[in-house]
């Protein structure tokens, strides 16, 4: 078990749950962006540039979603290891990982060593 006082995982548990909600708000504002979801895209007779700008706009929003996405699993991930009271060990090593990592990073699965290894 982690060294961490209750205080600290309180805090790190409201700045999960506070950053959860924010980038499932941000995935709901882009979705609605998508220029694919509007309702009469399907029906219009739009020149060809159009459809070239509708692409590029779906593309960008989908990537943006995409990164939110795995972001958002992160920290579902990380309140998950909260609630089990794994909260702050590496998923890789077993280690703990550092106080000072978490508050940068709250959603950190690994510790630097094995972060740098899994990004090297
Ligand atoms: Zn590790």
């Amino acid at each position: 078990m982690a060294p961490f006082s209750k205080k600290f995982i309180d805090e790190q548990k409201k700045r999960l749950e506070n950053d959860l909600r924010d980038l499932l708000e941000k995935i709901d504002n882009l979705k609605k962006e998508d220029p694919f979801s509007d309702p009469d895209h399907a029906s219009d007779n739009a020149a060809v540039d159009t459809d070239v700008r509708e692409q590029v706009g779906h593309d960008t929003v989908e990537a943006q979603i995409k990164d939110l996405s795995i972001r958002a699993e992160d920290i579902k991930a990380a309140l998950i290891r909260i609630n089990k009271g794994k909260y702050g060990v590496c998923q890789k090593c077993g280690k703990d990982i550092p106080q000072a990592r978490l508050k940068i990073i709250p959603e950190s699965a690994y510790c630097i060593d094995c972060e740098k290894k899994l990004r090297a």
